[in-house]
């Protein structure tokens, strides 16, 4: 056993009753969360435990089961239909050049919003002996150029399962880039070892896409694995979903972000959390949002300025989000605010216009354009002069 499966075997909170002597009975009221427990499991690794430093804290949030799980209102079971886009075992296939291909149903530490709990943790619904029709399949699609390998997490498989995973997906020829979604960086950083990320190299270009929530998540066992993959040459993006009592704030997403950066990530998405059921509570407002990336956009680094986007229920994909800059457009000009809120014009080019009639006879009509008549020349003179005089 390698060191990293035993310190999820042996040193992680799995059930309640470990969770209550841990942080005491009187916080953990086992009998009221067993239903929440039951209808998703719960593991929480020694790194994210460390996290946590007080009950209710924003890493406690994330991991430890709470009732409101059972109040379901507006929630989903597979909220982003992604069931319905699956043509075999395994695969999502939603948008035109990519696919999804779930290879592992568990995690390292479970996450109580996660949009995917309806599989996440059951090895029946995400089956590890399905990966041959999901090959077939992406070897029949030629227009398939892009893997997200996912799950639960993918990093939860042995070396030797990984590599028989990209070698034969490496060996598909029209299969150009993979990507591992996975959140061992922050919940298990020992998994990053010398050896995977020997044997990762061999396969490039592989993606990471981390996931990380908030600026505690970035402790120094975390930086130095996201430091070892990055040496093993792998581009890491990050996403982060928007969770009430987590990083809902403005200044926790700023920190977020450029301590991501400083770690080589890049930060790639926010979401908006999914319509999930049982992660109701996590939700807040899509206006939260847009105030986050407000205060994001312009006030730092645009490298550390993610999309926000909503993943739409239903199945429709991610849609991108942007606050308000543009005023107004007209074919003459483009008036909008910067992002300090200071107000600017923007010219349009005039640019010749085709006339009625154009399409049919074939020879574009160019709309004649009156030229302003400035006296530049004069002008820059004129403005030369009084700068030397
Ligand atoms: S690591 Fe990802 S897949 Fe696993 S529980 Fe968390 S959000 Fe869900």
């Amino acid at each position: 056993m390698s060191e990293w499966q035993r310190i999820l075997k042996e040193d992680s909170i799995a059930t309640l009753e470990h969770l209550a002597d841990r942080f005491g009975h009187d916080v953990i009221d086992v009998e009221a969360l067993k239903p929440a427990f039951d209808n998703f499991q719960m593991r929480i690794t020694p790194a994210a435990l460390e996290q946590i430093t007080a009950v209710g804290d924003p890493m406690w949030n994330q991991y430890v089961p709470t009732v409101q799980e059972l109040d379901i209102h507006d929630g989903i079971i597979d909220s982003l239909d992604e069931d319905a886009d699956s043509p075999v075992p395994n695969i999502t296939h939603r948008y035109p050049d990519r696919v999804l291909f779930l290879v592992s149903p568990v995690c390292a530490s479970y996450c109580r919003f996660c949009t995917r709990r309806r599989k996440v943790g059951d090895p029946e619904k995400i089956p590890l002996n399905q990966y041959e029709s999901a090959f077939a399949y992406i070897r029949a699609h030629s227009e398939i150029r892009d893997i997200v390998m996912s799950g639960g997490d993918p990093m939860m498989l042995s070396d030797r399962r990984i590599e028989y995973l990209l070698q034969n997906l490496r060996a598909i020829p029209h299969v150009e880039i993979i990507r591992i979604g996975s959140r061992v960086t922050s919940h298990l950083p020992e998994r990053i070892t010398p050896e995977f990320c020997e044997m990762v190299r061999k396969y490039h270009p592989v993606y990471m896409n981390t996931h990380f929530n908030h600026p505690r998540e970035l402790t120094p066992k975390v930086v130095e694995a996201l430091g070892r993959l990055a040496d093993a040459g792998v581009p890491l993006g990050c996403q982060t979903v928007l969770l009430r009592g987590v990083n809902d704030d403005v200044n926790v997403m700023k920190e977020l972000m450029q301590r991501l950066l400083k770690a080589r990530v890049r930060p790639y998405y926010i979401y908006m959390a999914d319509q999930v059921a049982g992660g109701e509570h996590f939700r807040t407002t899509v206006q939260k949002g847009l105030e986050i990336v407000k205060a994001l956009r312009g006030w730092t680094s645009g490298l550390a300025v993610p999309h926000f986007v909503i993943d739409s229920p239903g199945g429709g994909g991610k849609v991108p989000l942007l606050p308000e800059y543009v005023e107004e457009i007209t074919d003459d000009e483009v008036v909008f605010r910067n992002y300090e809120g200071k107000r600017f014009v923007y010219k349009q080019p005039r640019i010749p216009v085709p006339t009625a009639g154009c399409a049919a006879d074939d020879s574009p009509d160019i709309v004649p354009i009156e030229i302003a008549k400035t006296p530049r020349r004069k002008h820059t003179a004129r403005r030369r002069k009084s700068v030397n005089g």
